[in-house]
């Protein structure tokens, strides 16, 4: 059996439904099929945004939002199709882990996937080939998971052409949150899975990442509920009778650079020194290491190594050499 959807996405009105996708025997005991929600808004003409959320199970504020907005929006005031997939890995949402328990994958670096590889391979190739090869605009929700906390930010993949870029800007200021990070096919050596078959799709997307701690923040939260109201009418989806908010001009930061990224240089309990959304400068010291398990041992100190803001920062103490401890973001123009 392949993967099943059970509504469908040409007909008109608001549907509650499920994707339906088998789990191998070798992937795990237990439930032979994984049942996910999405849902599908539709009246008229107008354009096709898919949103999804939960992609990493343990980031909260994109699926609760999405859910929220799918039951609540008013279909009367809707020109155009709504996707949305609220808890994109269904199972790696059940377990609150960032990757599929069952195969260990991370749906945002199996893209393109492949129809009969792994659970989260099939998965990935589903949202690609099904939804976003339906899309005019997309929207990724992420958050720092169990291990990072973000200062909210949208992000989105800088192809080097002036014009597409330009629209992805734009779709990113729409939304509203305040800073705009700017992503390479590959960031830090991995590629950004969903982004990049946002690229290959021809849709005009953003991802973004709000909040962390895989806790659900009052203000995190709050901006995902605006900034999703925000792209219905940026994108015309939503009838002009509904007042758009206003869009701000978010400060972009570029996160391309390995500088960007600090890591632990030991094992050790993490001490920032430096706060989220803080300015630092290249070599100033952001972080100290303790070693209370060796108290003679003075603590180890972690510098920046650039100028720019801190976008996130390690939501853990307890750290070993070459976790994250901070994304410095550098302020730049397009
Ligand atoms: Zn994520």
């Amino acid at each position: 059996m392949s993967t099943q959807l059970d509504i469908d996405l040409d007909a008109e009105g608001r549907q509650f439904g499920t994707v339906t996708m088998p789990l191998n025997l070798a992937e795990g005991s237990g439930s032979q099929q994984v049942e996910m929600p999405i849902i599908s808004l539709r009246s008229g003409a107008g354009p096709t945004l898919v949103l999804t959320g939960g992609v990493h199970g343990d980031e909260y504020e994109g699926p609760v939002a999405l859910a929220e907005l799918g039951r609540t929006l008013d279909l009367r005031h809707v020109n155009g199709h709504i996707i949305i997939m609220p808890t994109a890995n269904g199972l790696a949402f059940l377990a609150g882990k960032r990757n599929t328990p069952q195969d260990g994958g991370n749906l945002n670096r199996a893209f393109p996937g492949t129809i009969d590889g792994t659970f989260t391979s099939r998965l990935a190739h589903f949202i690609e080939t099904e939804l976003l090869a339906r899309a005019d605009y997309t929207a990724d929700f992420h958050g720092g998971g169990e291990i990072l906390d973000f200062l909210p930010s949208t992000l989105f993949v800088v192809t080097g052409d002036a014009a597409e870029d330009q629209k992805r800007m734009d779709l990113a200021a729409a939304f509203g949150a305040r800073h705009c990070m700017l992503f390479g096919f590959k960031t830090m050596g991995v590629e950004v899975g969903i982004d990049a078959a946002m690229l290959r799709q021809g849709v005009i997307g953003i991802s973004g990442e709000y909040g962390g701690s895989a806790a659900l923040g009052i203000e995190t939260l709050d901006i995902c509920r605006q900034g999703v109201r925000r792209l219905l009418a940026y994108t015309g989806i939503v009838r002009p009778e509904m007042p758009p908010p206003l869009a701000i001009e978010p400060t972009l930061v570029d996160v391309r650079e390995e500088e960007s990224y600090v890591v632990a240089p030991c094992e050790g309990v993490f001490e920032p020194v430096v706060e989220l959304g803080g300015f630092v400068q290249g070599g100033s010291p952001v972080a100290r290491m303790h070693r209370p398990d060796r108290p003679a041992e003075e603590a180890e100190i972690v510098h920046a190594r650039c100028d720019g803001i801190v976008m996130a920062m390690r939501a853990r103490a307890k750290s070993s050499p070459n976790d994250w401890l901070f994304v410095i973001g550098r302020p730049v123009r397009l």
